[in-house]
C-alpha cells in the first residue's frame, strides 16, 4: 500500500503513542500527556524524528534508561551536569544545565512551561513547536551520543576491561529506529 503524505505523518504520529502506550512502566507520563490532545497529535502536522521519539518516549541514551534498561553503565548518573542527578528524559528536557541554550530556543516558542504536557500540547497545535522541539531533540540527543561514544571508547582502551560487542552497542535503539521518510 502506498500511504499520501499525509496519512504516513498520522501513522507516524500515532506510532510514539502506539509505542508509549505499549510500554507503560517507562511512558506512562506519556501516554497521560498525549490522551486530553490524542485527536490533534495523530492529525497534527509534525512527523516524528529518532531522536525526537527518543526525547519523548525516555527510550535512548538517557542514563537511567542506559543503566536500568538495557545494562550499559554503570550508574544512571548525568554525564552532563551535577554528580549523582539522575539522567532522564525529563532532566534532559527540562533540567540539565548543559542544554540551556537549546531549551531556551524551545521556551520561546512553547513558553516557560516545557513539562511534557505542556510540550505535547503545543506541538500538537503548531507546526512551529513541533519543529522547534524536533530541532532541540536532534541537537541534545546528537551530542549525548556522542559523548557515549567517547565514554564507550575511553572504556574500551583499557585492556583488562571487557569490551562489549561493537554489533550489539545500537541494538536497543533499532527498536525505535523509525524508516527516513
Ligand atoms: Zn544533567
Amino acid at each position: 500500500m502506498v500511504l499520501s503524505g499525509s496519512d504516513k505523518q498520522i501513522l507516524t504520529a500515532l506510532d510514539i503513542y502506539v509505542e508509549a502506550l505499549e510500554s507503560p512502566n517507562s511512558s506512562r507520563e506519556l501516554v497521560a500527556a498525549i490522551r486530553p490532545v490524542l485527536r490533534d497529535w495523530i492529525e497534527c502536522p509534525g512527523a516524528p524524528t529518532y531522536h525526537l521519539t527518543q526525547v519523548l518516549t525516555g527510550h535512548g541514551c538517557f542514563g537511567e534508561y542506559l543503566f536500568r534498561v538495557v545494562r550499559r553503565e554503570p550508574t544512571a548518573e548525568c554525564h552532563h551536569c551535577v554528580s549523582g542527578i539522575v539522567d532522564t528524559a525529563r532532566h534532559t528536557r527540562e533540567e540539565c544545565p548543559a542544554w540551556a541554550v537549546p531549551r531556551a530556543a524551545v521556551s520561546t516558542v512553547i513558553g516557560a512551561d516545557l513539562s511534557l504536557p505542556a510540550m505535547v500540547r503545543a506541538m500538537s497545535g503548531s507546526e512551529q513547536a513541533w519543529r522547534v522541539v524536533a530541532t532541540f531533540a536532534d541537537i541534545v540527543m546528537s551530542a549525548k551520543e556522542a559523548a557515549e561514544r567517547e565514554r564507550e571508547d575511553s572504556v574500551d582502551s583499557l585492556p583488562i576491561r571487557r569490551r562489549r560487542p561493537g554489533r550489539r552497542r545500537r541494538a536497543h535503539l533499532v527498536a525505535i529506529d523509525r524508516a527516513p521518510p
